[in-house]
């Protein structure tokens, strides 16, 4: 674990020197905000996830609101984030849930540890582990790296871990991670994995982590450069 520790911080300064310090939002956003921004953002880029957000925001005055509509009404408004009956249904599902808790808020889990907060969160059906990650992570400011597609993928072939889920990999990867580097390592590896380290065919020569990565199928032919993807949506709500 210690070596894997020394390994992340390694990866941490890497990223760093070559995209630098992610921007954060300067307030942290409300968590049930942050939550319904997840919801959409699954399975979408991260412009149109955002785009269903706004429609929803400017459209509702309160989640309150949020309650009183059909869910087939609520898919047509998050219908540009992709997934409409499975995100409506789930947020629908999550409103409910809290409205019997008593208060349309998730304020209550800034109390609950990380384990804790995570049992409470994936109790809600559509909640996954990624999900509820992300608004420790985002809305609480916790020193937790969530795991999508592109961290599991990358973490995995640097050597970081060696897991076949991503939720295997989240629980590896966050055993003892290192302190106050969760989000800059989140959000670079996310940019790595989007402009650098593709699923079929990873741009090696061109990639900061070279020299420290175990992959073993490394594609050491150039590939052209792609275009820098640096909006993240759950820094932007
Ligand atoms: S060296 Fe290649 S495989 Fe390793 S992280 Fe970089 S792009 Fe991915």
């Amino acid at each position: 674990m210690q070596k894997n520790n020394i390994l992340i911080g390694k990866v941490n300064d890497l990223l760093v020197k070559r995209f630098g310090i992610p921007a954060r939002n300067n307030n942290l956003p409300d968590p049930l905000d942050l939550l319904i921004a997840t919801i959409l953002s699954q399975n979408t880029n991260d412009n149109n996830s955002f785009k269903a957000f706004q429609n929803l925001k400017t459209r509702f005055k309160s989640w309150e609101d949020v309650i009183g509509i059909k869910r087939s009404e609520l898919e047509k408004i998050i219908k540009v984030a992709g997934l409409g009956k499975q995100k409506s249904q789930s947020i629908k599902n999550l409103l409910a849930g809290l409205s019997e808790r008593g208060e349309l808020s998730l304020r209550f889990i800034e109390k609950l540890s990380d384990e804790e907060a995570i049992g409470t969160l994936t109790k809600f059906k559509g909640v996954g582990v990624k999900t509820a990650s992300c608004v420790l992570l985002f809305a609480l400011d916790r020193n937790v790296c969530p795991v999508d597609t592109h961290v599991h993928r990358t973490v995995n072939r640097i050597g970081i871990v060696s897991e076949r889920t991503p939720d295997k990999t989240f629980y590896s990867l966050n055993e003892r991670f290192p302190k106050n580097i969760a989000h800059s390592f989140h959000t670079n590896l996310i940019r790595l994995g989007r402009e650098v380290c593709k699923p079929s065919k990873p741009n090696c020569p061109e990639c900061p982590i070279l020299k420290v990565c175990a992959f073993i199928d490394k594609n050491l032919n150039k590939v052209s450069k792609s275009s820098e993807k640096k909006f993240m949506l759950l820094d932007n709500i």
